[in-house]
């Protein structure tokens, strides 16, 4: 329903659609207020949430385009319909894009709490090339990996909180035996150090510094301390920032140390790295 005086009301529906630049940060719901509003796309200090004061101080509703697709569903079906799809506390459809190493790359629509197995296996047809499971992303970079062990496990918000991770974007990425995992932490942490605005200093730090520390182990020259430390910028990134980015950069950090430390320690330096000495002028 859209236009002027719809149904002979004074009820007027206008759509614009807005490019933003393209900044990945832009996602975070202020941050994509300050785009719309002129401004560089920096998540604002909540309260206020837009809900209260959004878009031009405006009480403003924000949802993705999968959600308000969703709305036109329920509204003509009804929501027993909508909650008959999904399981209790998760209801619904959900949009699966699956990639990396399946047979059958693609967006499956399915209900939520559908298994990642069934996800991988049978929608996806497998893995290429015959070959093992690796690891799995369930949810885009943010969440954490999950073991081949650990697929069984149902789509939903609740389940996936539960092992550690989360369904975040339901986009899954499966990787195949010979996927070397330090590449992949050091593939998305760089993303992350690139797409951190910067305001807080353990994200803009963090970001920056774990990316620096993993190129190290990609150089074959990083130590078991520096399994450690990593370990420790996970934790004070978590939790401690204006928006979710930290978190979702610290949750898949953790997880790759601690579930594929096997691929770290194959590249810790067999010569130890020479610590540059201060120098003291008198
Ligand atoms: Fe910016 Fe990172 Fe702070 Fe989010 S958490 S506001 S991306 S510095």
């Amino acid at each position: 329903y859209l236009g002027k005086n719809i149904f002979g009301s004074d009820f007027n529906l206008d759509i614009y659609v807005h490019n933003g630049a393209g900044a990945y940060i832009c996602g975070e719901e202020t941050a994509l207020l300050e785009a719309l509003e002129g401004r560089r796309g920096l998540p604002r200090v909540k309260p206020p949430f837009p809900a209260i004061e959004g878009l031009f101080g405006k009480p403003t509703v924000i949802n993705n385009v999968e959600t308000l697709c969703s709305v036109g569903l329920i509204l003509s079906k009804g929501a027993k319909w909508y909650r008959s799809f999904g399981v209790e506390k998760s209801p619904g459809i959900k949009l699966f894009p699956i990639s990396g190493h399946v047979k059958n790359p693609g967006v499956y629509e399915m209900p939520l709490g559908t298994s990642l197995k069934t996800l991988i296996y049978e929608c996806a047809g497998g893995i290429r090339n015959n070959k093992a499971l690796k690891a799995v992303i369930p949810g885009g970079s943010s969440s954490a990996v999950l073991t081949p062990s650990e697929i069984d496990i149902s789509m939903d918000f609740d389940s996936l909180a539960a092992k550690g991770s989360m369904l975040g974007t339901g986009a899954v990425i499966a990787m195949d035996e010979d996927t070397d995992m330090v590449e992949v932490a050091g593939n998305i942490m760089h993303f992350y150090a690139e797409e951190s605005c910067g305001q807080c200093t353990p994200c803009r730090e963090g970001t920056q510094w774990s990316y620096r520390i993993i190129d190290r182990f990609l150089k074959h020259q990083g130590t078991k301390q520096d399994l450690v430390t990593l370990e420790n910028i996970a934790k004070h990134m978590a939790g401690h920032a204006l928006c979710a980015l930290a978190d979702g950069a610290a949750g898949p950090l953790r997880s790759y140390v601690t579930k594929f430390r096997s691929d770290f320690l194959k590249r810790v330096a067999v010569q130890p790295r020479e610590v540059p000495q201060p120098r003291i002028v008198r």
